[in-house]
């Protein structure tokens, strides 16, 4: 099913993973889908060599598997920069193939030697991807991209992006909800108009908090901070912190009306349960 109909229809709950790698086979990656899929999510999302983990070849395969055989709607990511239009149409033939009708278009981070061919940026990729009969998606970072410095650049590029023919997007996390509020103000006052669905990390471990923010240049509130030190040293306390934290974090969100909640589930299905089932005692979602 194609994303911006469910958006069109509901406020939205769905997970990301990401392809096997090291040792995780691709049948240990399916059931990992196959148990997210227990809560019933609108779309299972999977990620594209993201953090250079060099797994893209995977994504196809793992999403034609949600789709055939777990029977969920997949969303498969696809990184443009230095990708020529040749590597990006066989791609789209293999997620056609697949019976994937759903993108997120993804501009990648920029690697040490690697130069751009055909795609600077995902505004490039988007209306090539539309042209493809895609449904596409799009990243968005509410507390403004980390290579950009104004948040108000960053949202004049974002508007160039989602004019170029984004169905929906798909937030950076974030941990403080005012910023997303503030951002979904803004992109209304900038006639942004599409779905905005956000995109949740619930942390784990103090070292997993502070590798994701520094890439993704996102902020830790103090909130945050507290119930860490409070947590101390002990790493399932700091598991839990973070788990009730996110737990909390949604049900807020929930509460405002927000399009739609993405978890970025890391592969965990106890994380994809414990979200579920905040969001079942809110009423966003039915038992
Ligand atoms: P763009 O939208 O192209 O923006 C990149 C930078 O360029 C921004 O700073 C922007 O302000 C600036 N910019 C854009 N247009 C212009 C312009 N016309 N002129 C000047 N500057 C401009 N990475 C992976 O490798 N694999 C994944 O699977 C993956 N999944 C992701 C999923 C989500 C929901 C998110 C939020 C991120 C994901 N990433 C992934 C990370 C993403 O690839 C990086 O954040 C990357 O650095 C930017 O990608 P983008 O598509 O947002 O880029």
């Amino acid at each position: 099913m194609r994303i911006s109909d469910i958006l069109a229809q509901r406020q939205s709950f769905s997970f990301e993973i990401f392809p096997p790698k090291g040792d995780m086979s691709v049948e240990q990656a399916e059931k990992v889908a196959t148990e997210l899929c227990e809560n019933n999510p609108d779309w299972i999302s999977v990620t594209f060599s993201a953090g250079g983990s060099g797994n893209s070849k995977r994504t196809a395969d793992i999403g034609r598997r949600i789709e055939r055989g777990v029977g969920t709607t997949a969303l498969a990511h696809l990184t443009c920069f230095g990708s020529s239009r040749t590597d990006v149409d066989a791609y789209v033939r293999q997620l056609q193939s697949a019976g994937i009708e759903n993108v997120l278009a993804l501009r990648g981070d920029r690697a040490p030697g690697r130069e751009a061919i055909d795609f600077f940026y995902a505004s490039d990729l988007v209306p090539y991807l539309k042209e493809a009969g895609m449904c596409v998606g799009a990243a968005c970072y509410p507390e403004g991209h980390v290579e950009c410095e104004y948040l108000s650049d960053d949202l004049e590029h974002l508007k160039i992006k989602v004019d170029a023919g984004v169905d929906f997007l798909v937030t950076q996390l974030f941990f403080d909800n005012d910023d997303f509020y503030r951002f979904r103000e803004l992109c209304d006052r900038k006639r942004i108009k599409v779905p905005i669905v956000c995109g949740i990390m619930p942390f784990t471990s103090v070292k997993q908090l502070q590798r994701m923010t520094f890439n993704c240049g996102a902020s830790i509130p103090a909130r945050v901070v507290k119930r860490l030190v409070a947590a101390g040293d002990d790493p399932t306390a700091q598991a839990a912190a973070g788990i009730r934290y996110a737990q909390e974090q949604i049900v807020d969100l929930a509460q405002n009306g927000v399009d739609g909640i993405h978890i970025y589930s890391m592969n965990r299905p106890e994380i994809g349960r414990a979200m579920h089932s905040a969001l079942v005692d809110c009423g966003y979602l039915s038992a």
